[in-house]
């Protein structure tokens, strides 16, 4: 962890609100609580948070309606929110009031905790490119999206997009898995070297011409991966 950063959880449910009080403070962050709408923006107000995880059914204000007031108040704060609901309509709301992300429930940790460190590496390098070339191929990093020249964009998982990513920013240098491991997927999500091999065979279909004599995403062996033009 680079700095410690202040996540602020606004969630009635007391058992998810301890989950993740304990996750995130595990993984270095300082945590504050909320369990209703109104207490968490008079929070958000007065100790100006890193980032917020707003759970979408409040006892008091919805989360839309919390996402609106954070935004009038606080322009830039990162909001993650956290519903049960999974209807792309309940999404496309919630980026419309504000939100930066959005995650639904059951959600690992490991994600939650990957999408925030993801969202504090983007608020905090304004000059990342939000695209870049892989020979034939772009990579759409805001839109999580591939697109070969001449063909429809394909939509990418968060894990491969932030593999991708990660690659990208040290391009022409070898990765280690356990590096990967650990900025991508987090302690919590504990996967083994095998879930970023089978990362690794699903990019190469999308983006290398054969995908078996791969020229853009290499094997370092024994150590991890590398990314070249
Ligand atoms: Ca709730």
């Amino acid at each position: 962890m680079d700095t410690k950063r202040t996540i602020l959880v606004i969630e009635d449910e007391p058992h998810i609100a301890l989950g993740l009080k304990d996750a995130l403070e595990f993984e270095g962050f300082t945590v504050l609580e909320a369990a209703t709408g109104k207490a968490g923006l008079a929070i958000a107000q007065k100790d100006r948070p890193d980032a917020v995880l707003l759970d979408l059914m409040l006892p008091d204000l919805n989360g839309y309606q919390v996402c609106e007031d954070l935004r009038r108040t606080n322009q830039v704060v990162p909001i993650i929110m956290l519903t049960a609901k999974s209807q792309e309509a309940d999404k496309i709301r919630g980026l419309q009031a504000g939100a930066d992300d959005y995650v639904t429930k059951p959600f690992s940790i490991g994600e939650l905790v990957a999408r925030i460190r993801a969202i504090f590496r983007r608020t905090h390098r304004p000059s990342e490119p939000p695209s870049f070339r892989l020979g034939e191929v772009t990579v759409n990093v805001g839109a999580q999206s591939i697109q070969r020249d001449g063909k429809r964009a394909e939509q990418l998982s968060f894990y491969e997009v932030e593999l991708l990513r990660l690659l990208h920013e040290r391009k022409g240098q070898a990765v280690g898995r356990d590096e990967l491991l650990d900025k991508i997927w987090g302690l919590e999500a504990n996967p083994s070297n095998r879930t970023i091999d089978n990362f690794v065979v699903k990019l190469r279909k999308k983006i290398e011409k054969s995908p078996d004599k791969p020229t853009h995403i290499l094997t370092v062996y024994g150590f991890g991966y590398k990314l070249v033009d």
